[in-house]
């Protein structure tokens, strides 16, 4: 089933084979070790670096990749995250060292073709990594200058350390051995280091350290974005406090927020504090301290700069600089902060990990992209007013907003860190004002979510984007897509299942469901020559498809993954208020105006929603897909061979996506990857229509055909969809979208931020699709299908409160209940044989692999 546009993605990427057997599943993940034990195999690693368990590394500086490198080796723990530039470069087209704090959006204002463009931008925060070594006072060393003798940069990711080991001949011709560890402490969110190692090899001499805050960054970190305004920060004061600690503050210009910054640099030899003479100079947007000192041949030097970060939006804060300088002054060495941050690590790990029996490569993917999304979303994130932004705090594509991306990573957190799920939902909670604001804008009731949503919870989609083939502005009329409102709901549900938190849905989710069903009984319209409930101006998934072709406005009608989602919601919160304590229903009813009409009118459309089909069972993507023109893909593959965005080619040649039967990215698709073949047959027969066994199959090889993958969520979606279905082909898709990212398979997205989405919708992959984990009717049943190239799994999870292990091979299933866990049992087991187990129990499963389905078969 490997077609079209797929076809040419695949072959951009290399897959290696399967090798070897699951390991000791339980010594690598039995309650209570210490952390993930490396796995020391050595392979050809993604884009040219190479691979252990835990270890993403490049040999070798490559100016072409370094942007590429950066992003993937950020660092982060779920407050801040720092992209993972060389400490002593400056952005330059090479480097771009950026630093992002969940929620640090300012707004500004482009004229572009005298029209104002007002944007809000996740904010390029001042440069705290600045460190910079001058040797007899020549110019501080940069890569471009000297000559490299040795390098490697690396992620470790058993810590999210960013390490960089060079030995270089200066001009003078000193050879130099500098070794670089930095890390952003997942202990104290508030806190990062960085140790350097300084050996002179051929020479003795004197060194200049500097050691700077530097506020005088600008967004500038995505080309396309080059002409909007990239200024967002205003200075405010450098200070120092007492010898040691320098400190900063800068102000975002429009929303006026306080940055602080402050430093505490050290030099060390054999364990002992070096004395040295400190220079200090400062200017409203700098600071810097030039810490000098003599060193000598073959012996090592130690420089330990440690960073405390505070903004205003953080609690327990008065004045943020001072917050952040007495923050340094206090802090413990690098060792100590180290083994703090490595401990929070080892706990996440053991939380969070899990183990494969596959490739050496999938394994080290899959932990890299565990890795990035607890550096994005960690426990310190729950209590943040954060949203999960598209492209990680990496990079400024999409500048830092919020799509429906979370809908790929709330599976994986629901089961392990729930807390950052319900974190992550407040984040909608604390903005459904502004929903329901834009719902009654536009004419609706309820709350209307925004497509892309920054610090208040407006809609801050643009109106116009460049396309870069053509060097055009375009429309983009992506903001009809009014479907986010339908994964908010779908998380919120999704969320309760896990947990059965009914503090949260008294108090939070019910809210914001019912308002969700609202907002979708008022934009839906009863067509009575259908006798069905109609959905028009709305756009699904796939972006190639805003409009009609030549229509005046933009929206489609009936697209189908949305009609079928507000069908599929409309049940729930029809039936929502009896599922809930009487006393809360009463409550929320009456404070939010819900009268009977409204629930009959919700299960009614839970009934009646239009679903468009154009013959032999194939789902219309929208009302009208089946009378567009069919494109010649192999025509347009030979012309330009990656076509993932075709919409950029289309346009660009003068012609318009909205005129062929194409995709962007999984659409209908979508509704086999997030529901069971049981649930989808539930819904389709509520609604009259035929739900057959070939359904899936049939929709997706239809879609399959037609689909460029332009959004590399697409991988995720159609691994997914097919995992029962063609595992085969499952896990081609599967290990594009695993690579996307590290082989930057969009030739260049990855380096303006790495796509949350898709990396954590890999992981959702494995747990809901290759090990089938559902949860159904209060049961936690696994209905496992492993594709050939992987023999087993072994991971963590939790289910409401409760620890377990979950073991899987070929033919068998292991459910460990934690022995310390949640007291209550719980119910688990797969179709046909649920067990209850308590504490300490443990279960196991014989499977018997079946034939290829058309769906999960998971019995209610
Ligand atoms: C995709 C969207 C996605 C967004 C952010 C777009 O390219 O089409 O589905 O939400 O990227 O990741």
């Amino acid at each position: 089933m490997v077609q079209d546009g797929f076809a040419a993605v695949l072959a951009t990427v290399s897959i290696g084979a399967s090798v070897g057997h699951m390991q000791n599943e339980w010594s690598l993940c039995t309650f209570g070790a210490a952390g993930p034990p490396s796995v020391t195999a050595k392979a050809a690693g993604p884009a040219g670096g190479a691979v252990d368990g835990f270890l993403l590394a490049y040999d070798g500086f490559d100016p072409g990749t370094e942007g590429l490198r950066e992003a993937l080796t950020s660092t982060g723990n779920g407050y801040l995250c720092t992209r993972g530039a060389a400490e002593w470069e400056d952005a330059d087209g090479v480097h771009y060292p950026g630093t992002y704090a969940h929620g640090g959006y300012n707004r500004e204002t482009t004229i572009l073709g005298g029209l104002p463009v007002l944007n809000e931008d996740l904010v390029n925060l001042p440069n705290w990594l600045v460190l910079q070594l001058r040797i007899e006072g020549d110019d501080a060393i940069r890569l471009a200058d000297v000559e490299l003798l040795g390098y490697r940069h690396e992620l470790d990711l058993r810590n999210a350390t960013v390490l960089r080991r060079l030995r270089f001949r200066d001009r003078a011709g000193r050879e130099t051995t500098l070794k670089s560890r930095r890390f952003v402490s997942m202990a104290d969110p508030h806190h990062a280091g960085i140790e350097w190692t300084l050996v002179p090899e051929n020479w003795s001499g004197h060194v200049e350290v500097i050691s700077a805050l530097d506020a005088r960054v600008s967004n500038g970190g995505v080309a396309r974005y080059q002409q909007l305004e990239g200024r967002h920060l205003n200075p405010v004061s450098p200070r120092t406090f007492g010898p040691e600690v320098i400190a900063l503050k800068a102000e975002t210009r429009q929303s006026n927020l306080y940055i602080s910054q402050a430093t505490r640099t050290r030099v060390f030899r054999g364990g002992e504090p070096l004395p040295t003479r400190r220079t200090l100079h400062q200017m409203e947007d700098y600071i810097q301290q030039v810490l000098a000192f003599d060193v000598r041949q073959g012996e090592a030097t130690r420089v330990e700069k440690m960073v405390a970060f505070y903004t205003s939006r953080d609690p327990a804060v008065s004045d943020t600089l001072v917050r952040a300088a007495s923050s340094a002054a206090r802090y413990s060495d690098f060792a100590a902060s180290f083994e703090r941050h490595s401990g929070a690590w080892d706990e996440l790990w053991r939380t969070c990990g899990g183990r494969v029996s596959a490739n050496e490569q999938v394994q080290l993917l899959l932990r890299l992209h565990i890795a990035h999304l607890l550096q994005v979303c960690s426990r310190h994130t729950a209590d943040l007013d954060a949203g999960l932004p598209a492209r990680g705090l990496n990079g400024e594509a999409y500048r830092g907003h919020v799509f429906w991306d979370e809908i790929y990573a709330f599976p994986f957190l629901n089961v392990r860190l729930p807390e950052v799920t319900r974190g992550l939902l407040l984040y909608r909670y604390r903005r459904i004002g502004e929903a329901r604001a834009a719902a009654r804008d536009a004419g609706y009731r309820g709350a209307m979510f925004p497509w892309q949503s920054g610090s208040e919870g407006i809609e801050e989609s643009q109106r116009v984007h460049l396309n870069p083939l053509s060097g055009r502005w375009e429309p983009d009329l992506s903001h009809n897509q009014r479907h986010v409102n339908a994964a908010i709901f779908f998380n919120i549900w999704n969320y309760f299942q896990a947990t059965h938190d009914y503090a949260f849905i008294e108090r939070y989710g019910a809210e914001m469901m019912l308002e969700i069903a609202r907002f979708w009984a008022s934009i839906a319209h009863f067509n009575p020559a259908r006798e069905r409930y109609e959905i028009h101006g709305v756009m699904g998934p796939d972006e190639y498809h805003e409009q009609y072709p030549g229509a005046p406005q933009g929206g489609l009608r009936n697209n189908a993954y949305t009609n079928i989602m507000v069908a599929w919601l409309c049940d729930i919160a029809g039936n929502l208020p009896s599922l809930l304590p009487a006393s809360s229903t009463e409550g929320l009813r009456a404070r939010l105006g819900i009268g009977d009409d409204e629930l009959a009118l919700w299960q009614d459309m839970s009934r009646r929603m239009f679903v468009p089909f154009h013959g032999d069972g194939i789902i219309s993507q929208f009302e009208g897909y089946f009378d567009l023109a069919e494109l010649d893909w192999d025509a347009y593959r030979a012309k330009y061979g990656n076509i993932q965005r075709l919409d950029r080619i289309l346009r660009a040649e003068g012609d318009d996506p909205n005129r062929y039967k194409i995709t962007k990215q999984a659409d209908t698709v979508m509704l086999f990857f997030l529901f069971t073949r049981e649930e989808l047959r539930e819904t389709f027969e509520r609604l009259g229509y035929d739900y057959r066994p070939d359904t899936a199959a049939r929709n997706i090889a239809y879609y399959d055909r037609r689909t460029s993958h332009g959004s590399t969520l697409s991988f995720v979606t159609h691994a997914g969809a097919l995992a029962t279905l063609d595992p085969e082909s499952s896990w081609d898709r599967f290990l594009v979208a695993l690579r996307s990212d590290a082989d930057d398979i969009q030739g260049g997205t990855t380096k303006e931020g790495i796509h949350l989405g898709v990396m954590a919708g890999t992981l959702d992959v494995m747990q809901r699709c290759y090990a089938g984990t559902q949860i159904r009717d209060s049961v936690l049943y696994f209905d496992p299908q492993l594709p050939g190239g992987l023999d087993g799994l072994s991971f963590p999870m939790q289910f409401r409160e409760t620890p377990i292990l979950v073991t899987l091979s070929a033919n068998q299933l292991t459910v460990a209940v934690h022995p310390k866990g949640a007291s209550h049992p719980i119910r688990a087991g797969i179709p046909g044989d649920v067990r209850e187990l308590c504490p300490g129990d443990q279960a196991v499963f014989e499977l018997s692999r079946g034939v290829p389905d058309n769906g999960p078969q998971v019995a209610g």
